[in-house]
């Protein structure tokens, strides 16, 4: 399908296509295997200047719409989820200096971050506060001129990789979700230290780790936004973050749809190719439908965004349910698709599906974003009445 691209786009494609299938397919699985950090697909990233994509000019990136960065991220995932996770979770963590920071903020840390010589990352869940984030503890005392953070997150992706850490911390217990601001870390300042890698299902490459806060002191400077705006930073960032989960699950069920085309043309079976059988055409051509449907709504919504729309977070929740639930219904056909061989590590879906899982789960549930389109949809009807 022509979806319109400009010639730009087309060319970021092509670049995050050709590291895809250059640098990330030959390694996916030992990298899923090993559990390992992908260093070297970084590197030829921050070289094909794929990391400032969204950044603008004046801060040392490229300026291009949102759309060309979902573009590279779509491209990325259809190789490997767990590097694509990497790549995303760097944006998610610049998101909150982007869209909140101060123009010194932004000029000091947004060109690193743009020429992929510096990476972030977000810290907002903790043990007990996921999907209700209002129930975090880790707190940021104002001493002096300086900010005193203590407390621990949970499950940071990038997580002792990153050399900052954009982070929602409590500053007014007595003021609620008013109560809350968001502050940027320095991975070497004394008192930050990391739990152990986690041990995960998928995305393996994907560095996920606790970020414990002892007694960090940070200047005041470092807080991102006014006091008591940490929840509306952490809404904005999720918002715009979101559409690239939808992104990432776009991609994921198109590699995994190709791995079956390209399977069922070949695996022979009573004679013929599977892809003869009309049981395994149809669910081919169901997944297809999917996988169309869901890069249609996030081309429609990454240029709902990139036309300076002002609110789009039904949308943005549009898109994240839609493309990891098609991600993970897609994953699963393909591994039926390939049968038994689905099932062994040799083959890429088997990988797939198990990295899929997360797309529902991360940077809110699907429940909880369901939750968000029912109210955005009663509000709105409400404001039409
Ligand atoms: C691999 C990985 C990477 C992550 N990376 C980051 C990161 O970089 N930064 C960061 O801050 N966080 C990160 N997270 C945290 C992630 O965003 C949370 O796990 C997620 O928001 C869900 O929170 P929870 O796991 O505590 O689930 P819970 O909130 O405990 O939910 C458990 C179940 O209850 C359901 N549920 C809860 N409340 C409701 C409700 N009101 N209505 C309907 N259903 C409900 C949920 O949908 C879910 O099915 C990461 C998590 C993982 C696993």
């Amino acid at each position: 399908m022509d979806y319109l691209l400009t010639e730009e786009q087309i060319m970021i494609r092509d670049l995050a296509r050709q590291i895809a299938v250059e640098k990330i397919v030959p390694v996916r699985a030992e990298l899923d295997e090993q559990n390992k950090f992908p260093t070297e697909i970084m590197k030829a990233m921050a070289q094909a200047d794929l990391f400032g994509i969204y950044i603008p000019e004046e801060y040392g990136g490229l300026g291009k719409k949102s759309l060309d960065f979902y573009i590279a991220i779509e491209e990325i995932s259809k190789a490997c989820l767990g590097v694509s996770t990497t790549y995303a979770a760097n944006a998610l963590g610049s998101y909150p200096i982007l869209l909140h920071g101060s123009d010194a903020q932004k000029k000091k840390y947004l060109p690193d971050i743009a020429a992929g010589k510096k990476f972030v990352a977000f810290g907002l869940t903790e043990a007990n506060a996921g999907s209700d984030a209002s129930g975090i503890q880790t707190t940021a005392k104002l001493e002096g001129s300086e900010y005193v953070l203590n407390g621990t997150k949970q499950w940071i992706t990038n997580g002792g990789e990153a050399d900052f850490y954009t982070v929602i911390a409590i500053t007014d217990p007595s003021r609620g979700p008013r109560g809350a601001s968001a502050f940027l870390v320095e991975a070497d300042r004394p008192g930050l230290s990391f739990g152990k890698r986690e041990d995960k299902m998928g995305i393996r490459a994907s560095a996920t780790r606790e970020v414990i806060f002892d007694n960090l002191r940070i200047p005041e400077s470092n807080r991102i936004g006014r006091e008591g705006t940490g929840f509306i930073v952490t809404m904005k960032t999720l918002e715009r973050a979101r559409v690239a989960v939808g992104a990432q699950g776009v991609g994921l069920a198109s590699g995994a749809l190709d791995a079956a085309v390209s399977y069922a043309k070949e695996r022979k079976q009573f004679g013929k190719p599977i892809a003869s059988f009309q049981a395994v055409g149809h669910l081919l051509a169901d997944m297809a439908l999917r996988v169309e449907s869901a890069r249609a709504l996030l081309y429609a919504v990454a240029r709902h965004i990139d036309s300076g729309a002002a609110e789009y977070a039904m949308e943005s929740s549009m898109v994240k349910v839609l493309g990891s639930d098609v991600a993970m219904s897609v994953a699963v056909d393909a591994v039926q698709v390939f049968g038994g061989y689905g099932y062994m590590k040799e083959y890429p879906v088997e990988k797939m599906l198990r990295d899929a899982k997360i797309l529902q789960i991360y940077e809110g549930t699907n429940q909880i974003q369901r939750n968000e389109i029912a109210q955005a949809l009663i509000k709105r009807a409400g404001k039409s009445a």
